[in-house]
């Protein structure tokens, strides 16, 4: 029998706003700020204070939700969830429950399979809730409760089960970083956890209507250990079924060291949250004109620019997303390109993602920070294009012009890097070399031309590597052909 697995994914995104979602204290960096350092007795749950909604974080909701095409309402409103967990001290959750921000959405992604279009089911803001840390000393264990992450708006984004394959699962995944960087909501950082996925798998006969029996990942950090989740609990799926087992209704985890899930609590020990509105927070309406200005505002979207730069420059869908996934790899790329559009296109991709890239992770830099700036390489490609410097001459100028900060025009006069284009000189050399290496320039003319390449390299190294290789070429094909 054939199987066709389907999943569906929840996200939990935080908001990057300067206060938490319901206090004025600070969203701080979980893994750097001191414990508890950003907490009061709102968001530490005490008994009779009054939460009141941030309208930032409220604003970033709407904007992803109105970027991922969802319908926005004008009226949504918060509930209590109610359960009791150490790192929720006031017992609930607020949350959105049967009135969410937005609903019915939309993204279209590109897979290797080709295009797949996923359905986003709702939108809505909750907030976060503390970090635990569980730890042993002395044989005993216990976990330490960190409130700092207690209130912090959250943003959940729950799609239909439309996807087949961990890969789209992937792509959706760096879509929505991507998004969530390109509007300036969420850092992107997933290993300090502002983004957390969990992917809902379960797997049907193919052909069959109804779903089977799901499995939900929780908390997943990282785009690698999702594709592995997910892949594992497919194939762990198909192989229970072919064996005349059934899958159970569960919650589970990942067990990095052992490469699979593990059972974290079952469907019978679920839950009833006993939702009710919110007492304290009246319902939040907002204008339709300020929604209707919220998509006019919007900026070009990861995929909608992977698109233009696979139609405007001609680049592949691979690298097209290459640059496009990072808004500060694609503003700097797009930067670079209007500085010197006699630069191919070509060439301002492979340095950019290429050299540029390589120099930067070596140098613990990011392209934000780099003292290399748009201007500066694409006046270092201005100068191979013009025949002043060679292409390796240009790799070791950027390695230069990162650590000095100097332009490449600046370098290459006080090094005296030019290379020579001039042809008697060129000339000059090949002579040299020709007299020098006899037998060769002998077993070229006996019809060996790949001796050449020999030539070639001799005279290069001669010019000290700052001689234009396309003359050298030209002149020495024509002194070879005219000693014949
Ligand atoms: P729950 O109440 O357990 O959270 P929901 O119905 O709210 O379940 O769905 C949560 C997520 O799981 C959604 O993304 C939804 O698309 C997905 N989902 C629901 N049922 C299935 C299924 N049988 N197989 C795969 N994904 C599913
Ligand atoms: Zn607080
Ligand atoms: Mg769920």
């Amino acid at each position: 029998m054939q199987f066709e697995p389907v999943i569906g994914l929840e996200i939990h995104v935080e908001m990057l706003t300067s206060s938490k979602m319901f206090c004025s204290c600070a969203v701080v960096d979980l893994p750097s700020a001191e414990p508890n350092s950003a907490v009061c007795p709102i968001c530490a749950g005490h008994p009779g204070t009054l939460p009141v909604p941030n309208i930032k974080a409220i604003e970033y909701g709407y904007k992803v939700a109105a970027a991922l095409g969802c319908t926005l309402a004008t009226t949504s409103v918060f509930s209590r969830k109610n359960y009791f967990y150490p790192d929720l001290p006031k017992g609930y959750q607020i949350t959105q429950y049967d009135e969410p921000i937005a609903s019915n959405g939309k993204i279209t992604l590109y897979t290797s399979q080709g295009y797949r279009d996923i359905r986003i089911r709702r939108v809505h803001l909750e907030e976060d809730t503390g970090k635990l840390t569980h730890a042993t000393s002395a044989n005993e264990t216990y976990s330490l409760v960190d409130l700092n992450r207690a209130g912090v708006p959250l943003l959940e984004i729950v799609t239909e089960p439309d996807f087949h394959s961990a890969e789209e699962v992937r792509v959706y995944a760096e879509y929505l970083r991507a998004l969530v960087r390109y509007l300036g909501v969420n850092s992107g950082d997933l290993e300090k956890g502002v983004m957390r996925i969990e992917p809902n798998i379960s797997v049907r006969p193919v052909g069959q209507e109804e779903l089977g029996t799901k499995v939900e990942i929780k908390n997943l950090n990282s785009f690698r250990i999702l594709e592995r989740g997910v892949d594992f609990e497919i194939k762990r799926h198909i192989a229970l079924i072919e064996s005349g087992g059934k899958v159970k209704q569960e919650t589970v985890g990942w067990d990095e060291a052992k490469q699979e899930t593990y059972s974290q609590r079952s469907k019978e020990d679920a839950h009833d949250y006993r939702y009710f509105p919110e007492p304290d927070i009246p319902p939040i309406t907002v204008d339709r004109e300020w929604l209707n200005g919220l998509y006019s505002s919007l900026p070009e979207t990861p995929w909608e620019k992977a698109k233009r730069f696979v139609e405007q420059y001609q680049l592949q869908q691979q690298e097209a997303w290459q640059l496009a996934g990072d808004i500060d790899t694609c503003t700097f790329f797009e930067a670079v390109v209007k500085e010197n559009p006699a630069v191919s296109i070509r060439t301002v991709f492979s340095w950019v993602t290429g050299e540029l890239m390589a120099l930067l992770s070596s140098r613990n830099a990011s392209i934000l920070n780099s003292p290399i700036t748009a201007k500066g390489l694409a006046d270092l490609l201005g100068t191979i294009l013009d025949g002043t410097i060679n292409h390796q001459t240009a790799k070791t100028l950027l390695v230069d012009m990162f650590d000095s900060g100097k332009t490449a025009k600046d370098i290459i006069l006080a090094k005296n890097l030019g290379q020579v284009s001039d042809s008697t000189l060129i000339n000059d050399l090949i002579a040299t070399v020709l007299q020098e290496n006899e037998p060769e320039v002998q077993s070229y003319q006996d019809g060996k031309v790949t001796v050449i390449n020999f030539l070639f390299g001799q005279v290069m190294k001669k010019a000290q590597g700052k001689a234009n290789p396309l003359v050298v070429r030209t002149e020495l094909e024509r002194q070879l052909n005219h000693g014949k």
